[in-house]
This record gives C-alpha cells, structure tokens and sequence, in this order.
C-alpha cells in the first residue's frame, strides 16, 4: 500500500517578498510550521516591491486575527490609522460628496428595507442625507473613533473597519512573524525556471547565484510580471482595459497641514482619479489615469500641484494593464497578488484579493498531484470575486452624470457586462439589490455608490405606505439623533490612535 504521505506537499516555493508573498508566507507558516512542510520565500531586493498598497477592507482584520496578530503592535509597527470607508468626491458631479462605508445605513424599521423609508421621504423633499442615517459615516465626517460596542442595540455595533497602513512596514512586520513560525527567506534574483517534462509542473527555480531551489508547491508571487503564471507557463492574460480603461499612476508622499481623517479619499479628476490616504506619519496621494486621456505630465502636474503639504518624495510612476489571468491556479503554480491580476484601487481591494486567494488556497490545499477538479474550483472562486470586484469598480465610473470630459462622456456611454446591468437596473426600477452568494460587496456597499451618485429608484417597495408620515418622520429622527449622538460620545481619531498603536509621540497629531 502508497504511504500517504508520499502524496503530501513537502516543499513550498513563494517567489516575491512583497505584501502578496509574505501574507502567503505568513498564513502558510502560521498553518504548516512544525509539520515537515518547508516554506521558503525568495525576494531580489534589486527588483523591489511596489510598495503603494495603503488602504485595505475590514476583512484583513480577520486575516490578522486568525494569525493571533495583535492589532495594536501591527498598527504600531506599520503606522496604521483607522479606515471608516471611501469618500468619493466628484463622482455622480462635480461637488458631490459621498462616502461608501464599512456598515450599513439605517436600521430595521418595518418590513421594507431601510432605504426604502428613505426612499419615500427623499421623494417627498423631506429626508436629510442618506448618510446621516449611517454611523460610520457620520463618525468619519466628524474624525471620530471608537471600537464597534458588543451591545447589539447600540448603533456601534453595525459598523466595521479596516487599515491605512505603510505596505513595505506591514510586509516587514509579516515577514518576522512567518521567519518565527519557521519560513525561510532566501535573497536573490530568479534567473531560470525548470519544469517536468511530462506534467509541465514547475519542479525547480536557479537564482543569479547559481543556487537552485526545488518544490513541489509553487505561489507565484512576483508582481506584475507573473514570473512563473505567465513566463514559464503562459497562462494568458484577460484584458479588461475595455471596461476600466485607467493604465497608469502616479504616487506620491506629503507632510500632513490638517486632520488625518479615518477614511480613504478618491477625487474624480478628468482623465481618472486622485487618491489620499492618510497613515499616522505622513499622507499617501496617487492620480491613477488613463493615458488615453491626458498626458503623464498633465497627470504629475494635477498630482502634485493639489497635494496638501510638502512632498516627501519624487513621484513614482508605475503602469498596469487591468483584467487577470485566464488561471489564477495553473498546474503546480498559484499566482497571488499582482502576478494574478490587477484591477485599480478605487475601491482598496487588491490586498483584499491577496487574502481571497490565500484563503481559498488554504481551504482547497492540494496534495502533490495537484489535483485538477481543486485547481477548477479554486479558478471558479477566485474569476468570482475578481469579476465581483471589477462591477463594482465600474459603477463609480457609468453611474455619473459628469459630461465635462471624454473620459467621463465614454464611461457613461460604455456597453455593461450582463452582471453589472442587471444590478443597475434591479435598483432603477425598484430599489432591489440582489445579493452575490460569492463576491466581496454585500448590498449596503452598492446601496452606498448608488444613492452617492444619485441614482434614486423610480419606485419605492409599497410596504412602506403602511406607515403613517408622522410615523416615518418619527422613526428616521430618531435614527439620525442615536447616531449623532453617539459620535459625539466617541474620542477623536488621534486621540484612539496614541491609546491603540501609536508609531511613535506625536502620531496622527491634528
Ligand atoms: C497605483 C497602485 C495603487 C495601489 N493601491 C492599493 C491600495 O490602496 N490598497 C490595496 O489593497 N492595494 C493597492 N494596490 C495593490 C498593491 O500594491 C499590491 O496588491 C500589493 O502591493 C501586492 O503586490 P505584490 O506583492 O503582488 O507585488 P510586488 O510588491 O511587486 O512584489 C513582487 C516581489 O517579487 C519579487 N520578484 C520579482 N521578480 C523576481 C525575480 N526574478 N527573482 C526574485 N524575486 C523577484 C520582487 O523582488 C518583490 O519582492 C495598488 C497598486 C497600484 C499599482
């Protein structure tokens, strides 16, 4: 009889230290450490890391936790505020101002949903703003912080929140944590890519030095340039620069002048983008654009000349082509993080698609053979959520009514996937949000974009008539008070920073 474990993956090979290879490395240490599976990560520090991944989703928290990270050390060693949500500014028209947050709005007042009371009240020109009913949103606005209540009354309880944090730190940080749980780091540049004959599965890497490394588990996680996905094994590639057509940013660093805010802000500009994340010792800013649309310079110019206190930095620009590849999961090799795919990061969500593609790599864990039907699975999942992702995206873009730019003009224009028109028109007609059984954004997200560029219903759900007026009025005044009343009751956002992982004196000062 085979010894099973025969069949075991005795040796995995990460290729890249950036954020995708050491949260792999992390994670698969944190599981296989001490079991005779050997993890070994390989990074050339001459080629880097791209190192811009400042804003992340709530689910990383739990990423940590299931680490045993604790929160307060990560937020100190990689100079981490707090995340409420996404302000967008500019979006639906120029002026407008909205945040997309990590909770939902309102709360369960009679059978319909929420924004369906709102939606009668709106109508009737007597609602205040949707996201006076939100209390993530109302905190945010306010730079206010407190930790979601364990009371299920209380309106903190229905909210969460991510990160802005220094990628480079928090790959830093990763990558102690993974060298303790037993993964090797080994420095040196990939130079050539040795594979079975027969199966075609990746056997072994050769480094510049000569040295060679085998495995029989490979996770790609080199980049853009898909090192083993697409130069070894030409796994293909999908293009979706059809649907978002930004292909290139620039990024920058500046001093703080005011207020940290616990959000991310996305500005539109007029051929993309504008990004501003603040972390405790400095300001993120990046303009992602199309350069079909204005020129680099123009790009750097509008960059640096709305940017709020000193550069730290020169601009830093990089070039991407959005869309993923045909197999996130090829024969022994699994692409996490930009080897697999890109897609711009108006919504935060490539680190969330790192722990996407660990998790459910974790979940399907092959044996040697790596068998086809979990390779088919794992590609299933992961098309999903990346699919999910790009809809999403692409509503802030066909959801504006912004014609001053042809950018703009061409978005409003552009032939929609089914998925995405669907979930359009569901809302147009009647305020329905259908949910995904798979994907990243639950409908209060949707909820969000939508209502924030001003695509109102043409109908609200009937049940909401059964509620008398006085008795609507009633119930959303109350909602609203609870919620400005207990922002007020919370600590400014500094003032949660230097008590919850402060970097160093000073941090987040306004
Ligand atoms: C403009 C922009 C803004 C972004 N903003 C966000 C954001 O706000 N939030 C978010 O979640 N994500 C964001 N992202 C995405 C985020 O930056 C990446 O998902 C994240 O940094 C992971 O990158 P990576 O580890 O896949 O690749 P990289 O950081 O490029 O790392 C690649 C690694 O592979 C190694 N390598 C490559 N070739 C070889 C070789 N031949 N030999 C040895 N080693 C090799 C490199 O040395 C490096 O260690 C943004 C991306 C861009 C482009």
């Amino acid at each position: 009889m085979n010894d099973p474990t025969d069949r075991m993956v005795r040796n995995i090979v990460i290729i890249g230290g950036g954020t995708a290879g050491w949260m792999a490395a992390a994670a698969l240490a944190h599981r296989f450490g001490g079991t005779g599976t050997s993890i070994t990560l390989v990074e050339s520090a001459e080629i880097g890391i791209v190192g811009v991944g400042e804003a992340t989703l709530p689910q990383i928290r739990y990423f940590n936790r299931s680490l045993g990270i604790d929160e307060r050390e990560m937020m100190a060693r990689t100079s981490a505020t707090i995340k409420l949500g996404i302000e967008f500014c500019d979006w639906g028209k120029a002026g407008d101002r909205y945040i997309h947050p990590f909770g939902a709005h309102g709360e369960t007042v009679g059978p319909a949903d929420f924004h369906h009371y709102w939606a009668r009240q709106h109508a009737q020109g007597e609602a205040h703003d949707f996201g006076d009913y939100c209390y993530p949103i109302v905190a945010a606005w306010n730079d206010r912080f407190a930790l979601p209540d364990e009371d299920p009354d209380s309106p903190l309880v229905a909210f969460s929140y991510a990160f802005q944090f220094d990628a480079s730190l928090y790959g830093v940080f990763l990558s102690d944590f993974a060298k303790k749980k037993g993964a090797k780091r080994v420095e040196g540049k990939v130079v050539s890519v040795q594979r079975d004959g027969e199966t075609g599965f990746v056997t072994g890497i050769t480094l510049e030095s000569g040295q060679q490394i085998t495995g029989d588990l490979f996770v790609d996680c080199s980049g853009f340039r898909g090192l083993l996905i697409e130069q070894a094994l030409e796994t293909g590639y999908e293009d979706w620069s059809e649907y978002l057509p930004c292909n290139r940013a620039y990024a920058v660093p500046c001093a703080f002048t005011d207020t940290v805010g616990p959000y991310t802000r996305a500005t539109a500009r007029k051929g993309g983008w504008q990004w501003r994340i603040p972390l405790q010792h400095r300001i993120g800013n990046g303009h992602v654009y199309c350069d079909r649309y204005i020129s680099d310079q123009e790009a750097v110019d509008q960059l640096m000349s709305t940017l709020e206190g000193e550069p730290l930095a020169d601009p830093k620009q990089l070039f991407f082509k959005t869309g993923k590849r045909r197999k996130l999961w090829n024969r022994n090799v699994v692409a996490i993080g930009l080897s697999g795919g890109f897609l711009e990061p108006l919504e935060s969500t490539s680190i969330d698609l790192i722990q996407s593609g660990i998790v459910n790599l974790l979940a399907l864990f092959p044996e040697r053979d790596c068998a086809e039907a979990d390779r088919d699975e794992y590609n299933r999942l992961m098309d999903l959520e990346f699919e999910r992702v790009r809809d999403f995206l692409m509503l802030h873009y066909v959801a504006t009514q912004r014609d001053d730019a042809a950018l703009w003009r061409d978005m409003r224009n552009m032939e929609w996937p089914d998925s995405l028109r669907y979930k359009i028109d569901a809302f147009r007609r009647r305020g329905i949000v259908p949910e995904y059984t798979h994907g990243l954004f639950l409908p209060p997200s949707w909820l969000s974009v939508f209502i924030g560029q001003n695509i109102v219903p043409k109908a609200y759900d009937p049940r909401v008539d059964r509620m008398s007026g006085e008795e609507l009025t009633a119930n959303l005044e109350r909602i609203r008070s609870s919620i400005a009343d207990a922002v007020a009751g919370t600590s400014l956002h500094s003032d949660f920073i230097k008590s919850h992982g402060a970097s160093f004196d000073g941090a987040a000062a306004s």
